[in-house]
């Protein structure tokens, strides 16, 4: 793992840790209200906290919302927390809160700053009515014989100014019914979430509504933005098959979250379907995180793995699909229980990748690490009824951020490996483009160049010229009858035959004097700073080394003789003119009898005479 990421794993893995131990403090402060509270009206305009020690008794009157009502003997209960398992059945699960806070001002309770007194209540389990003074506020959901569940509402109540009694005494009482019985064993019942508060109304209804909800709407829409960019990656290239699942995990993450917030009141569903949405992306949840993380890890899902992910689709489909509570109760059970081996696969999954050096294993294992955490606690919210935050939503959080930023790393892994194989390709290519460049400019049966080589050659000479080098000249030959050769010999004999000629040039010139094959059994030579007079000298001596020389092929001795025609080149003439002026002199030779040597130029040429053939020139 590299050092910026590793820093990144501990940044967030540090993130996660305060925001937890935070709201681990903020639960403690939460126990330290007494048991008769008393609050000035300046506690007032701050908020005063009711979360303590309330007055708790099962069982339901109509009497006990009264102020005056002696309360004394009642149970003790704290706000927040949950009845125990199995609630109150003899009472039809209905009980009464109460609480007496003595307001310390002189004359009774007057208007705070314009605005009216009032209560926020958090969220209490599954229907409930608050009273303050003996007077009804309001509630969430409806009491037996109704029956109707609503238990995730946050709640600001305008408190009456006759509720406070003259001496300055408020009593707040709850009427709360549980539930259901099977909801109520499953995971208990009451004011179980969120704080009680007593406040300035329009204070209560912008910090408890609004900028508490906040910091959860701008994560949801954080993901869903994440979500849908990811998408439409995926749309753009749909090889980025991990694109499409972070893309679906980030959508399911800001689905499940939103319905954590207040917000998803903004909707206008039941309760129930409110509840069927949170519960459905809940359990959606592992199959794509499966999906992401094995595929993020490169690791194929087995037909049982996939079988394992169904279940959960199933349990979705379950508790969309079938009407009503109970359904979330009967499968949230088996959902927790399913959840725990995926933790060991996952696990397993990790520590085999990390110990192979898997990149991404490395990167997504913190995030997995405070999930796993985050689970542990919930679970034991439910199982042991232990009275802790839920946290889960904070684990999808970390598990979200560490598959992101391991899914950037692979691809910008991947993006640098396709760099690198685009750059040994292309030099691949230009190193064969090279080759086929040269192999275009030489002649495959003399390896020699070929005119086009040549002439390339000859236009770095004429440079040459150009920046002050002595003129250079050409010698262009042609053997005598070839024709007649080939028809007595046979093809191969003529290729013999070239090749061997090729040979003897070769040996018979300098190192800087170019030579190449012209035309079928044409060649030309280029000799730098070299009048036409030495040309000719050098062309004389090979001709007759040539037509002296006999060639072996087949058993039989044979004999050639070339034709030259020489030129030097002038400084200002084109290339293609100079060999013009050595093919006409080579043509003058052919037609005065061939196996001679044929000078451009008139005078300065020199002049040897042959003993068989004679020597011409212009
Ligand atoms: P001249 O003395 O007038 O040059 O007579 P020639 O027969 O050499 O001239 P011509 O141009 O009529 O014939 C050229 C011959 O060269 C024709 C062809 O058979 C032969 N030739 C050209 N290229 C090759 C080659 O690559 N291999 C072989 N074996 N023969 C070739
Ligand atoms: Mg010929
Ligand atoms: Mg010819």
């Amino acid at each position: 793992m590299t050092a910026p990421r590793l820093r990144g794993a501990f940044v967030w893995v540090f993130g996660a840790l305060i925001i937890i131990a935070s709201m681990g403090f903020h639960q403690a402060a939460h126990a330290q209200a007494s048991h008769e509270p008393r609050a000035s009206i300046s506690d007032l305009q701050k908020q005063f906290s009711l979360s303590g020690t309330w007055r708790f008794k099962a069982g339901d009157n109509p009497a006990w919302a009264a102020p005056d009502f002696d309360d004394s003997l009642w149970d003790s209960k704290p706000i927040p927390g949950r009845w125990p398992a199995g609630g109150y059945p003899e009472s039809g699960q209905v009980g009464w809160y109460r609480l007496t806070v003595k307001l310390l001002a002189d004359g009774g309770f007057g208007p705070l700053d314009d605005s009216h007194l009032a209560l926020l209540a958090g969220k209490i389990t599954s229907a409930f009515e608050a009273y303050a003074g003996g007077y009804l506020l309001g509630g969430a959901g409806k009491l037996p014989p109704l029956a109707e569940s609503d238990y995730d509402r946050i709640q600001v109540f305008q408190i009456p100014e006759s509720a406070v009694t003259p001496d300055g005494r408020l009593v707040l009482a709850l009427r709360v019914w549980g539930g259901d019985l099977t909801l109520v064993k499953a995971w208990g019942a009451g004011p179980y979430q969120s704080s009680f508060v007593l406040g300035g109304h329009e204070d209560l209804m912008l910090s408890g509504l609004v900028v508490k909800q906040v910091p959860g709407l701008l994560i949801c829409v954080l993901f869903i933005g994440f979500g849908f960019y990811h998408l439409y990656l995926y749309r753009r290239n749909p090889q980025l098959n991990n694109c499409l699942w972070f893309g679906i995990m980030a959508i399911n993450v800001a689905v499940y979250g939103f319905m954590l917030t207040q917000w998803k009141y903004a909707f206008d569903f039941s309760f129930i379907t409110l509840k069927k949405i949170e519960f459905g992306s809940l359990y959606v949840f592992p199959a794509v995180v499966i999906q992401m993380l094995w595929g993020l890890l490169d690791t194929k899902i087995e037909r049982w793995l996939k079988g394992y992910q169904v279940i959960f689709l199933l349990l979705a489909a379950l508790v969309v699909s079938i009407p009503g509570l109970d359904i979330h109760v009967a499968t949230l059970g088996v959902f927790q229980l399913l959840i725990l081996p995926l933790m060991v696969l996952v696990a397993a999954l990790e520590f085999r990748k990390v110990r192979e050096g898997n990149k991404e294993a490395k990167t997504v294992f913190f995030g997995l690490l405070i999930f796993a955490a985050t689970c542990v606690n919930d679970l034991l919210i439910d199982f042991a009824q232990v009275d802790t935050r839920r946290l889960m939503p904070f684990g999808f959080f970390a598990i979200m951020i560490s598959m992101g930023v391991s899914l950037a790393n692979k691809f910008t892994a991947s993006l640098s490996q396709l760099e690198r194989e685009v750059a040994e390709r292309t030099f691949e290519l230009s190193a064969a483009n090279e080759r086929l460049e040269a192999v275009a400019r030489m002649d495959p049966l003399t390896h020699i160049l070929n005119r086009r080589g040549f002439a390339d050659a000859a236009q770095n000479e004429i440079q040459r010229v150009f920046r002050g080098s002595k003129p250079f000249s050409l010698v262009l030959m042609d053997i005598d009858h070839f024709k007649r050769f080939n028809d007595s010999y046979g093809h191969a004999g003529g290729d013999h035959i070239l090749v061997r000629v090729t040979a003897m040039l070769r040996e018979r010139i300098r190192d800087i004097d170019r030579i190449a094959r012209w035309g079928g059994e044409e060649f030309i030579l280029l000799l730098p700073e070299t009048d036409e007079a030495a040309a000719g000298a050098l062309a004389e001596k090979l001709r007759v080394a040539v037509s002296e020389n006999y060639f072996e092929y087949e058993d039989k001795r044979l004999a050639i003789a070339l034709t030259f025609g020489v030129s030097a080149y002038r400084k200002g003439d084109s290339f293609d003119a100079c060999v013009a002026q050595a093919d006409a002199a080579m043509y003058r030779g052919k037609e005065t009898g061939r196996n001679k040597v044929v000078l451009h130029g008139g005078s300065d040429s020199p002049r040897v005479n042959h003993p068989t053939h004679g020597f011409n020139s212009q």
